[in-house]
């Protein structure tokens, strides 16, 4: 951290700034230059509370010099992190699918769906029990039920299961159901409890980007979740807001290499919830693997027509076999393979 100092400042006022960091802990270099004093802070400054400095008399600006987030940043780990789920692989040279319903359905519904994902191509299946829905009067999930149901498929078809975790009070069933990996949602990207919680785990977490987000916010989200133990974390860009209304998110992919420089977790995108439409769901899907992601979240339906969720986003599952097929034509362009 730098604290640069006004013009006028007297003796006393860089004493009085002196005091406040010397009793967070950190040391100080005073730089006495002609026009300006400037303090270097030498420590851990994320200890210290920028603004808390900034209001001191004599202060004219602070600036950090570390990156808000420690564990999940490429500074503190250069290689690539690669987490396993089941012996599957997600952040090395592999691309990785996960396909599958936005919510559970039925018993069928949910056998149809992983035996599409498995026709596909695609290691891990997708669903949601419980669903965040804007509307309250919109089919809510199944609950507890729908885990069940998706274990049961999963485990029928040799899947893990990925879905998403909204309230703490669902935890307790999400760990007697085994679930494979924890989705927290756009609209929870903030609920720092929550992240908390999944922190204290060792459960690999997809952490979705918040809608309105900035990629820094999002950073910070999974330093959360990082800071109490767990570091099996996959960032999951699913577009944001804009001010479009021809598609229902507008797809960040310049966020992928941003997120690919900045940490060392794997980056996934979910086409399906930035489109929100199915037709665009191929070119997106393309555009996200060219673009360096490490897999990718697609939805697909048995019978997209009858979902009870997201229909016209829904690829059927001949649909997303054929779009497997180009992610894998892609992925080995650019020296890498399909999962
Ligand atoms: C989902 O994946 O089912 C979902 C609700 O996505 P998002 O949180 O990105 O809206
Ligand atoms: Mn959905």
């Amino acid at each position: 951290m730098i604290i640069i100092m006004n013009k006028a400042c007297s003796d006393e006022q860089i004493a009085a700034v002196e005091g406040k960091v010397k009793a967070a802990g950190m040391q100080l270099n005073i730089s006495r230059g002609i026009e300006r004093t400037v303090l270097g802070l030498i420590g851990d400054e994320l200890v210290v509370d920028k603004e808390l400095i900034e209001i001191l008399p004599g202060v004219e600006k602070v600036i950090r010099v570390m990156k808000p987030y420690k564990i999940v940043s490429r500074e503190s780990q250069s290689e690539n992190s690669i987490i396993d789920i089941k012996g599957i692989k997600l952040g090395g040279n592999q691309i990785q699918v996960i396909g599958g319903p936005c919510s559970v359905e039925t018993p069928a519904q949910m056998d149809a769906a992983a035996q599409g994902v498995v026709a596909a191509g695609c290691k891990m299946l997708r669903g949601g029990a419980f669903k965040p829905r804007t509307s309250p009067y919109s089919f809510q999930g199944l609950g507890v039920e729908g885990l069940e149901l998706m274990r049961e498929a999963a485990d029928k078809h040799g899947l893990p299961m990925v879905t998403e975790l909204m309230d703490v009070r669902q935890l307790d069933y999400f760990l007697q159901y085994g679930v494979d990996v924890i989705q927290i949602g756009t609209r929870n990207m903030q609920n720092f409890d929550l992240l908390k919680e999944v922190g204290r785990l060792k459960v690999p977490v997809i952490l979705k980007r918040g809608m309105s987000a900035t990629i820094k916010e999002w950073l910070m989200s999974a330093e959360y979740i990082a800071a109490g133990g767990n570091h099996n974390i996959i960032f999951c860009e699913r577009g944001v807001r804009s001010f479009e209304t021809a598609y229902r998110n507008m797809l960040d992919v310049t966020a992928i290499p941003v997120l690919k420089r900045e940490t060392h977790l794997p980056v996934i995108v979910d086409p399906s919830h930035a489109g929100g439409k199915a037709w665009m769901v191929p070119a997106l899907t393309r555009a996200a693997v060219a673009a360096g992601a490490d897999g990718l979240l697609i939805e697909m339906h048995p019978s997209p027509c009858d979902a009870w969720c997201d229909a016209d986003q829904a690829l059927n599952p001949q649909e997303l076999k054929t779009l497997v097929n180009d992610v894998g034509a892609i992925a080995k362009v650019l020296g890498r393979e399909l999962g």
